[in-house]
């Protein structure tokens, strides 16, 4: 599903964010990548949904070697085979939710009234069937990190790579979206949460756990 072989990043100015990672992801994982601030998690998340090149070493997705895309195919296997979900939800503001979501599938080249059809069917699967017309000030950070969990998943991509999808949000509304990622791989989708919060980790099969930009060690629960 994804590998990472030897990749490496460094940014201008020289910071060595990746250092030499290699990390395969099979298809219906639920993946925890966990470690301090700076320890590339969110570097390593740009790399693996094809937001950032890699310095050097290879990166796969679905079979496709990065390097070997223009931008134009980057931006295609990006939109129709990996869903994002960040820490400060990323909606659009004044957009009502079924929208917000329904913008998500712009690619796909569905009239605007199939893709609202799939837009609430994919805010009903996160609960939030009663919320379509609401827009984002009008709703609660959990429910705005549903709307874009919603947003991620409406294409049914192959994976769903999350960024601190937690970090902005009370422990409460923190463990319900956490749920609905659980659910979600459940349910087939492949899962890849970046946390900080080492109980976050330590909940999910897998962990792998990255310091100074590598990867210190593997747990598998
Ligand atoms: P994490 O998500 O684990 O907190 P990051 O991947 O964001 O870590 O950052 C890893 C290192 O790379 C840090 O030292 C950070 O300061 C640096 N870094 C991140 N993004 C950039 C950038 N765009 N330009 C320069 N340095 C960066
Ligand atoms: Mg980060």
């Amino acid at each position: 599903m994804i590998e990472l072989s030897e990749v490496t990043k460094v940014y201008p100015g020289g910071v060595n964010a990746l250092a030499g990672v290699s990390l395969r992801i099979d298809p219906g994982e639920l993946v925890a990548i966990v470690g301090p601030s700076g320890s590339g998690k969110s570097t390593m998340l740009n790399v693996l949904g094809t937001l950032d090149r890699p310095t050097s070493g290879t990166v796969r997705i679905d079979r496709y070697d990065v390097a070997r895309l223009s931008d134009a195919g980057l931006s295609a296997l990006r939109a129709t085979r990996i869903g994002f979900v960040f820490q400060q939800f990323h909606l659009a503001a004044g957009v009502r939710a079924v929208d917000n979501v329904a913008d998500g599938l712009l690619y796909s080249g569905l009239r605007l009234s199939v893709r609202r059809k799939r837009a609430a069917a994919a805010l009903e699967r996160v609960g939030l069937a009663h919320r379509l017309d609401h827009e984002p000030h009008e709703l609660s950070g959990g429910e705005r990190q549903r709307v874009a969990v919603a947003r991620a998943v409406a294409g049914e991509p192959a994976v769903l790579l999350a960024d601190e999808p937690t970090g902005a949000l009370d422990s409460a509304s923190g463990a319900g979206v956490m749920q609905l990622l659980r659910d979600l791989h459940a349910a087939g989708t492949t899962v890849v949460v970046i946390t900080h919060d080492r109980d976050i980790a330590a909940s999910l099969p897998r962990q792998v756990r990255m310091r100074d930009g590598r990867i210190v060690e593997e747990v598998h629960a």
